[in-house]
């Protein structure tokens, strides 16, 4: 039996714990916050439940693998209930798209919209099942060390088909001519961390995730998934230790031997690291171990930030559903002030999530519980002030919108921005969502899952391979624990 240390106790982490755990090993997951599961923790005020991160549970087969691994599955833990409509998209007063939860809903949403796109989208998501298929069982559990891991009789035979050196926006163009099909087509892949012309077709599988698989949440908050993942975690013996940062690993002999913890020097027999990358390496280890250099870091291109507003109102608000997308307004100079020219967008586009049309329990009897999220670059000078001048924005938008008073019945609100990213995360420039996925960042090309000159020490997480998002973070945890374990045997 090996002693295994993770450091973090976000997805990534505790997927890490439970495989290592499950090989017979004595693990400790090691956390700098007083409560688990990194970017998806959630807090509690005045009756309101707000999940601070991820609000989206798309592909539920990723989540049925993961706890098939343990003899478990989500239903052991938690309720999941499909969304329907899905979700809205708001392009202007009269001009919304929600989509249906049935696929017969969806074609009859396209042809209403174009005449003879049913047709086309039936062939777009045939080729996205393709993706999702080939890339769920050939190309995402991978390490991603070099390009031969992906070289096998399936890939190579569909190759045409995964589209690799097309983006997704001419992909997409290629099919649909309606500019709210278009972006409904395109939306998804901003879970990548980039916009569809910077990403590679073959990520269209998205779309087969968010149309063909459903968009689904876990009763009681998507915060349940990671108190699933610790109790899985716990019933296997691994030990959390929780407002324990994790300040240097110590090498000897090509190993690392001990973590510095600010209460104490414990040994270890291999690490998994699964907080920010940048941090881990420039901050916990001396610079001769380090992969990458500060430089690469600056030449990176990151998933966007987030400014957020957790707020509580104490009345239902008319016309949002659960999830609503806040499209009216231009995709492109948005992504221009993101990724181009980094600068707070003049007129952004918005989400927001209301789970309490959903869940009784997020909220006090009668109130909504809204989660308000704007895209911004990373690395931007956060103060109260701005935060404040978007605030009075979006609110007085979604106001017009839903032709209902909202701010004056606002009785909890906080907000979240890069400063709290850098602050809780150690987040490099308060990224949000890690590195973007754009065709020089997949795979073998991204930030590499093992230490290169310490042969027990990996990274997982949403800056390693797959990529970011829930999904990519529990693979990300299982491949970085197969590698330790296959390397300290
Ligand atoms: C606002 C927001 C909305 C999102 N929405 C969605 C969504 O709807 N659907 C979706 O699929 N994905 C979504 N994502 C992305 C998804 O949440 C992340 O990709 C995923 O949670 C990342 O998990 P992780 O394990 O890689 O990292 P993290 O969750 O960041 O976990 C890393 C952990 O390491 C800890 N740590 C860091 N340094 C140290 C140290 N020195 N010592 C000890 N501990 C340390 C951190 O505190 C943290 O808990 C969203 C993310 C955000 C921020």
């Amino acid at each position: 039996m090996k002693n295994f240390s993770v450091i973090g106790s976000g997805f990534s982490g505790m997927s890490a714990a439970c495989f290592l755990a499950k090989a017979g090993n004595d693990v400790t997951v090691y956390e700098k916050n007083t409560t688990n599961g990194g970017r998806a923790r959630s807090f509690t005020e005045q009756g309101f439940t707000f999940d601070m991160g991820p609000s989206w549970y798309w592909m539920p087969d990723v989540f049925e693998k993961f706890f098939g691994n343990f003899g478990m599955h989500p239903s052991d833990y938690y309720e999941l209930v499909q969304l329907d409509p899905g979700f809205q998209v708001i392009f202007g007063k009269d001009n919304v798209l929600a989509v249906p939860a049935s696929m017969a809903g969806i074609e009859d949403m396209f042809e209403g919209i174009e005449k003879g796109s049913a047709v086309k989208l039936k062939k777009f998501l045939d080729e996205g099942r393709y993706m999702y298929n080939t890339g769920m069982q050939h190309l995402v559990y991978r390490p991603s060390y070099s390009w031969a891991e992906y070289i096998n009789y399936d890939v190579l035979k569909g190759v045409t088909k995964l589209h690799v050196f097309q983006s997704v926006r001419s992909h997409v163009r290629s099919y649909f001519k309606d500019e709210r099909l278009v972006a409904l087509m395109e939306f998804p892949v901003l879970f990548l961390g980039a916009m569809a012309h910077q990403i590679p077709a073959l990520y269209s599988l998205m779309n087969y995730a968010a149309l063909s698989l459903g968009t689904w949440y876990p009763m009681g908050g998507m915060l349940k998934i990671p108190q699933a993942m610790e109790d899985l975690a716990r019933s296997m013996g691994v030990q959390f230790r929780n407002d324990c940062e994790i300040t240097k690993l110590n090498v000897a002999n090509g190993s690392v031997t001990s973590l510095n913890t600010i209460n104490g020097t414990p040994h270890t027999n291999g690490v998994i690291a699964t907080g920010d990358y940048h941090h881990m390496e420039q901050y916990l280890l001396e610079p001769q171990y380090r992969n990458y250099t500060e430089q690469y870091w600056t030449k990176k291109t990151f998933a966007p930030s987030c400014l957020i507003f957790y707020i509580g109102v104490n009345k239902r608000v008319k016309k949002l559903i659960h999830h609503n997308l806040f499209f009216d307004a231009s995709i492109d100079k948005h992504s221009n002030d993101i990724y181009t020219d980094p600068q707070w967008p003049e007129d952004p586009l918005f989400y927001a999530c209301c789970p309490s049309k959903t869940d009784p329990d997020v909220a006090p009897e009668g109130m909504e519980n809204l989660f308000v999220l704007i895209p911004v670059a990373p690395g931007l000078k956060d103060t109260e002030e701005v935060r404040e001048r978007y605030y009075k924005k979006v609110m007085s938008r979604m106001e017009q919108w839903c032709g209902d008073t909202i701010t004056e019945h606002v009785v909890y609100k906080r907000s979240y921005c890069i400063n709290d990213f850098m602050a809780d995360y150690h987040s490099y420039k308060g990224n949000a969502y890690g590195l973007a996925n754009t065709l020089m960042q997949t795979a073998v090309l991204k930030p590499s899952l093992r230490n290169k000159t310490i042969k027990n020490l990996f990274y997982a997480g949403q800056l390693t391979v797959p990529g970011p998002g829930v999904p990519p973070a529990l693979i990300s945890g299982q491949i970085a624990a197969g590698q330790l374990l296959k390397n300290t045997n």
